[in-house]
């Protein structure tokens, strides 16, 4: 790993704000946060649920644009972008591993993983690792070919990680990936993300809930009331 791929930033957020819900009932999720991660940078968000840390990866990731402030992918300012190109800049450029892990349910858990060459285009095929490898890597050899209602909760979050590596993402934004895992799986898939990030130059932001695994991280932040300290 080189000084000039670690000092480089791929994300930079600057005084972003973003209000949800409707009139009635706007509740502020971010309030003036900035944040800077570099390239190789593992950075760990902690804080009470309701906080505002799925926003804040959201916004990151150019799935919800903030009311005001600005959002830099490697050197992209996502809310200058049309949703097209955004969507598309996402596509090449950003992993998410979801809250929820978001897989289709009729699909095995190796075509999890294809899918994303099939719809990212070309650039996104040219980098794609080999999906039976990634899944070997978050423990999941036996299970390529089960569908997501075979798998346990814990198995459906690690496919979402291995398909948020498949396209070999600048920026890697990850929802409480350790909820549904033991203990020991918790660090395994842990220290997976912090290797990954520092091997590749990932910018890597988790959510988390789980104290246990922060000491495999670069920075710990915490979020309380839309406000990162
Ligand atoms: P965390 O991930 O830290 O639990 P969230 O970012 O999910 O927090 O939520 C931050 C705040 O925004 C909470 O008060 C939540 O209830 C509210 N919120 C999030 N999404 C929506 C939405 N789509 N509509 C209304 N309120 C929302
Ligand atoms: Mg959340």
């Amino acid at each position: 790993m080189t000084t000039s791929t670690t000092t480089r930033t791929s994300l930079v957020l600057a005084d972003v704000c973003l209000t949800v819900g409707d009139a009635d009932n706007a509740v502020t999720a971010l309030d003036h946060v900035n944040l800077t991660v570099s390239r190789g940078e593992f950075v760990a968000i902690v804080g009470p649920s309701g906080s505002g840390k799925s926003s804040l990866l959201a916004v990151a990731g150019g799935l919800t644009s903030p009311d005001s402030g600005t959002v830099q992918v490697s050197d992209h300012d996502l809310t200058q972008l049309s949703a097209t190109r955004r969507a598309r800049f996402r596509m090449d450029t950003i992993g998410f591993v979801f809250q929820s892990g978001n897989l289709i349910p009729a699909l095995s858990a190796a075509d999890q993983l294809r899918l994303v060459g099939h719809a990212g285009g070309r650039s996104v095929r040219r980098r794609a690792r080999d999906p039976l490898e990634l899944l070997a890597a978050v423990g999941l050899s036996a299970k390529a070919r089960s569908r997501p209602h075979q798998l346990s909760g814990g198995e459906r979050q690690r496919v979402g990680i291995a398909r948020a590596l498949y396209a070999q993402p600048t920026l890697l934004l990850v929802d409480e990936p350790t909820a549904a895992l033991d203990r020991a799986r918790s660090h395994e898939i842990v220290q997976l993300l912090a290797t990954e990030t520092r091997e590749r130059g990932v910018a890597t932001v988790m959510v988390t809930h789980d104290h246990d695994v922060l000491e495999h991280c670069d920075r710990v932040l915490e979020m309380v009331d839309g406000r990162l300290s």
